[in-house]
């Protein structure tokens, strides 16, 4: 099954703007997209280059109209998606597997443990694709509640993920990040509960 057709089976594929892709890059096979990757290094190099503002943070309303006059556009939820690479459950859970932050691949593995009982070698790799799957959905939610605009949310998630690059902190550490894995264990086993249903059927 691929994972197209298991967001499917789950019945989420309205939930958010998802997009399948081919799997290009080292590790990035599910990204929560909110703004394009030229925009997102034009705002935080445009950002980082003003001395002016002393607690730049506390500025972001200034700072984000400055910005939008400079570019002379408005900058709407329109690049929202959930883009994952179009690959089957089986790819891609060796994929999560090859994760090379090895902190991140053992918190993944934990969460999945803790949050459904695995029966078989199926069932386990299906719950790493919907762990995946309700992960980038998470995203999706935590970024609509933060009633944020891209550009604000973009500076405000790019201040926690700078300490992580800088060696501040884990990756799940990052408040979105922890928020996501949160939402993706309290949802695993009910949405595992349709696959099951699902390989049942198939049984029979
Ligand atoms: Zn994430």
């Amino acid at each position: 099954m691929t994972v197209k057709e298991l967001v499917n089976l789950l019945n989420v594929q309205d939930v958010a703007p998802f997009k399948f892709c081919d799997y290009k890059h080292d590790g990035e096979f599910a990204k929560f997209v909110y703004i394009s990757d030229g925009e997102y290094k034009d705002l935080i190099e445009v950002f980082d280059q003003r001395p002016d503002y002393i607690n730049k943070y506390d500025m972001l309303d200034e700072y984000i109209i400055d910005y939008m006059n400079l570019k002379g556009q408005s900058y709407g939820n329109d690049n929202i998606e959930i883009r994952f690479a179009d690959v089957t459950v089986d790819e891609l859970f060796i994929l999560i597997k090859n994760i090379s932050d090895v902190d991140r691949r053992k918190i993944i593995f934990k969460i999945v443990r803790n949050s459904c009982c695995l029966l078989n070698e199926d069932e386990t790799k299906y719950a790493f694709a919907i762990f995946t799957i309700l992960h980038e959905i998470g995203h999706n939610i935590y970024f609509s509640k933060s009633n944020k605009n891209v550009l604000e949310y973009c500076l405000w998630e790019s201040n926690f993920r700078k300490k992580f690059k800088n060696g501040v902190g884990m990756y799940s550490e990052i408040p979105s990040e922890e928020w996501a894995d949160e939402y993706a264990s309290k949802n695993l086993d009910k949405n595992l509960d349709k696959v099951r249903e699902y390989l049942s059927i198939l049984v029979k």
